[in-house]
């Protein structure tokens, strides 16, 4: 069984989203079930709702789930692995006061040296202390495993002391929780960010304390960049799934921008379901991955133009498809809904609105114009005319020429000084001349 363990702590990183995606391709491909595991036992940090909130994103991409728990219902298992550990003398209590270890690492810090916790402090503070954390015990040797992604990764003995497994409260750290519920869950694959990565050693010495040999697979997923190299945080807009959305990109584009980055893939532009048939985690760099706004724009201009005329529509609020197939001959130049959304927006807007906020150039004549367009709609089926027929009659009956003709009616029939060609546009616009007119 494979897992994606979100904390409820946050908004979702589009780095959360890449693991809960590579997690379901594989659970897809090697036909075995994914469990999405709420981890919310540090409460202080949760926050209401974000369970929720992740569920409807991970719809939202088409990341489907076969089991939901929540880690904090687990406590009571966590605390009996916990004293089972104390009774094989591989933890211990630790009554050491909070003071007293800051007193430590400091002391620490002004020699230079890493904090290590020191295993003859455990009882010092016994008599003043009720509330021990339990610790594990330090394995006093090295930890090794392989990465799928990043290969052999070795962590010296020294470099894990006895590290807290339950804390005063008797609540789990995530280590523990994490690794008592990756065995009781049986997951066999564990795919996530590489943040984790010195978690690893960790979960891998609580597995071996508790004699539990099953073989786990794991591949950390370097971490993604922003424009200027540095790790992509909060700060940067796009880091977060919610205003990708926002802003109008489609999920489609956005799973296949986060597939595709840092990857060796046969095709650039692919659906989740074609990257099932092909998707292979060992081909992911190690080197960490730019995330590039611009390529993302590309993609979802791909998706756009790969997604049905109707579904298009809805999607900016019309329901006519006609309006879908409008929007894919703005491609060119708007590659998010909300770019598509204010071009054709611009198109069914009162024309005398957009004169003063628009600023076009030949005033004047657009109001001319306008009169003869409105006249020639009365007089005859403009639905059938075609383009040269229209723009012909208009151009008699107006008496108007060249720019002053043609700047004109693009701005009565698009709401904008430049665009798409009107040849393009009218086959579909002369459906709508009645609204697109309006005074
Ligand atoms: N809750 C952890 C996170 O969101 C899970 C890490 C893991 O997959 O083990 O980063």
């Amino acid at each position: 069984m494979l897992r994606f363990a979100p904390s409820p702590t946050g908004d979702m990183h589009i780095g959360n989203l890449r693991v809960a995606i590579f997690n379901y391709i594989l659970a897809q491909q090697k036909n075995e079930k994914l469990l999405l595991r709420i981890e919310d036992t540090d409460t202080a940090r949760n926050i209401k709702d974000k369970d929720k909130d992740i569920m409807f994103l991970l719809t939202l991409f088409r990341v489907k789930w076969d089991n939901l728990i929540y880690q904090s219902h687990n406590l009571e298992h966590h605390r009996r692995l916990a004293e089972y550990l104390i009774a094989q003398n591989k933890a211990f209590y630790c009554y050491c006061t909070k003071d007293f270890l800051e007193q430590k690492r400091q002391e620490a810090k002004a020699k230079h040296q890493a904090f290590r916790y020191d295993d003859s402090w455990a009882t010092l503070h016994k008599a003043s202390n009720n509330n021990p954390v339990v610790r594990l015990k330090s394995p006093k040797k090295s930890l090794h495993f392989q990465d799928i992604i990043k290969g052999h990764i070795e962590f010296a003995g020294d470099e894990i002391d006895s590290f807290v497994i339950l804390k005063e409260d008797l609540t789990p750290t995530y280590n523990f929780a994490c690794a008592a519920d990756d065995m009781l869950y049986d997951i066999d694959y564990i795919i996530r960010g590489e943040d984790h990565v010195s978690n690893t050693p960790k979960q891998i010495l609580i597995h071996q304390y508790l004699n539990y040999s099953k073989h786990i697979s794991f591949a950390h997923l370097p971490i993604l960049l922003n424009n200027e190299g540095k790790k992509m945080s909060k700060r940067d807009n796009a880091s977060s799934v919610r205003w990708l959305l926002d802003e109008g990109f489609l999920p489609q584009a956005i799973a296949n921008y986060l597939i595709l980055i840092g990857n060796k893939t046969p095709q650039e532009v692919f659906t989740l379901k074609e990257a099932i048939a092909w998707f292979d985690i060992s081909k992911i760099a190690k080197a960490p991955a730019r995330f590039d706004l611009d390529k993302l724009k590309f993609l979802n201009r791909e998706h756009f133009k790969l997604s049905n005329e109707q579904d298009l529509a809805l999607l900016l609020g019309y329901k006519d498809l006609s309006i879908g197939a409008l929007a894919k001959l703005y491609l060119q130049e708007s590659s998010t809904l909300n770019e598509l959304r204010q071009k054709i927006d611009k198109i069914f807007m009162k024309k005398s609105l957009l004169l003063k906020t628009e600023n076009p150039e030949f005033k004047e004549e657009i109001l001319v114009l306008q009169n003869i367009l409105l006249a020639m709609l009365e007089t005859s089926n403009q639905q059938q005319i075609s383009y040269e027929d229209f723009k012909k009659e208009a151009m008699r009956l107006s008496n108007l020429k060249g720019k002053a003709f043609f700047k004109p009616l693009r701005f009565l029939l698009t709401g904008c000084s430049n665009g798409p060609e009107l040849s393009d546009l009218f086959p579909i616009l002369r459906f709508f001349l009645q609204d697109i007119l309006r005074r």
